[in-house]
């Protein structure tokens, strides 16, 4: 029903709500292609730069200021881009912050948090402050202590399978505690206090770049306290030093990031795109609670305006939706295998027109097997 033009085959005409990797600004895909030809009229290739060529610097330097202006970060905190996806700061976290003797308090909110936990125990003791285990990760628990000698809490701002996302920051940021946070599949997409959390950490596919690269943000003040010996790939400092350069960084997914981090600055920044996530999100909601076909899985006030989980009350028709979605260009809805059911992932890059024709199709879909 949407109508986009574009130079490239597809682009634009098959609405993806895929959950990660995930879709990305159309602008962004022209610009990264073009790239690959003949970055900014150099004659080479992206791919066949150095990386420490002024050509590529100027990269690097680009996307780490665009972080630091579009998460409004003070002077105290450092932005890194590293190797290794978020599962890698599942471990390098613990490594860096977290003495073998020592405690740090996790949150279990899901699939995501259930694997920090379990790199993070390798490394000291981990006290699990809160668990949602027991109703399959369908709500956020509130009202739990954490103990002041911890270490840090460790939090995942939004559960991408399971699809709950936090919402109220406050009584976090008065536990007294450091925050270290995943923010993998939420990062910039809504108004935060950036400057609260210890450390921040994001596998770029799916709010902001290409797969292959991490963002990590971090106060340099919780560095330099443990005293195990880093291995120098997963040393945080040093990655500091060295402007994430240490060795050769993941050249084309920084650029791709830089991109996408541009387009979200001329779309207004992050307080524009949340208007527009809370749109999407708010229209998806209504039409599930309001189409008795459809369950939403997640507790109201705890559900995610990013990856949004629901299932049918007859599972038998589910494969039929999924063909009626199919026959209008929507992909990535089937839910995850854990979960059953559907998801649908509203990244800053889906437009509303995708959210609105899905909306459509549910309502048909409704109505025909009412
Ligand atoms: C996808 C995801 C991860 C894992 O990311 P990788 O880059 O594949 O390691 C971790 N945490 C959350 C919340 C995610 O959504």
């Amino acid at each position: 029903m949407t109508n986009h033009s574009s130079p490239f085959r597809g682009l634009g005409s098959v609405h993806n709500f895929n959950a990660g990797p995930s879709i990305l600004p159309k602008e962004v895909f022209e610009q990264a292609s073009k790239a690959i030809i003949d970055f900014n009229g150099s004659g080479l290739s992206i791919l066949e730069i150095g990386h420490r060529t002024p050509l590529f610097q100027a990269v690097m330097d680009e996307a780490v200021a665009l972080v630091k202006e579009l998460m409004q970060l003070d002077s105290e905190h450092e932005v890194l881009f590293l190797h290794g996806g978020a599962s890698t700061q599942f471990f390098e976290v613990p490594m860096n912050l977290l003495n073998e003797n020592e405690v740090a308090a996790y949150t279990d909110t899901g699939v995501w948090a259930m694997k920090a936990i379990k790199e993070a125990k390798q490394f000291g003791h981990v006290d699990i402050v809160c668990s949602a285990k027991d109703q399959n990760y369908t709500y956020l628990p509130k009202h739990f202590p954490v103990a002041k000698t911890s270490k840090y809490l460790h939090i995942t701002t939004n559960e991408t399978i399971g699809g709950c996302q936090w919402q109220d920051f406050a009584p976090f940021y008065e536990m007294g505690v450091p925050l270290v946070a995943d923010m993998s599949s939420d990062i910039l997409s809504r108004k935060m206090d950036f400057n609260k959390f210890d450390l921040i950490y994001a596998g770029a596919q799916k709010n902001m770049g290409a797969a292959g690269v991490n963002l990590v943000v971090l106060n340099k003040n919780c560095l330099g306290k443990v005293s195990r010996t880093i291995p120098m790939m997963l040393d945080y400092q040093k990655h500091i030093e060295n402007g994430s350069m240490l060795n050769t960084p993941p050249v084309f997914a920084v650029y791709v990031c830089m991109l996408t981090l541009r387009w979200l600055k001329k779309t207004g920044g992050v307080d524009a795109i949340e208007k527009i996530n809370n749109e999407k999100a708010t229209l998806l909601y209504k039409t599930i609670d309001a189409l008795p076909i459809f369950t939403p899985t997640v507790a109201k006030e705890d559900r995610s305006k990013m990856n949004v989980v629901f299932v049918m009350k007859d599972a038998s028709l589910e494969k039929e939706f999924l063909d009626a979605c199919k026959k209008e260009n929507i992909v990535g809805v089937k839910g995850h295998r854990s979960v059953g059911g559907f998801r649908a992932s509203l990244y800053n890059a889906l437009p509303l027109s995708s959210v609105q024709l899905l909306c459509e199709v549910m309502k048909s879909f409704a109505e025909k097997n009412a």
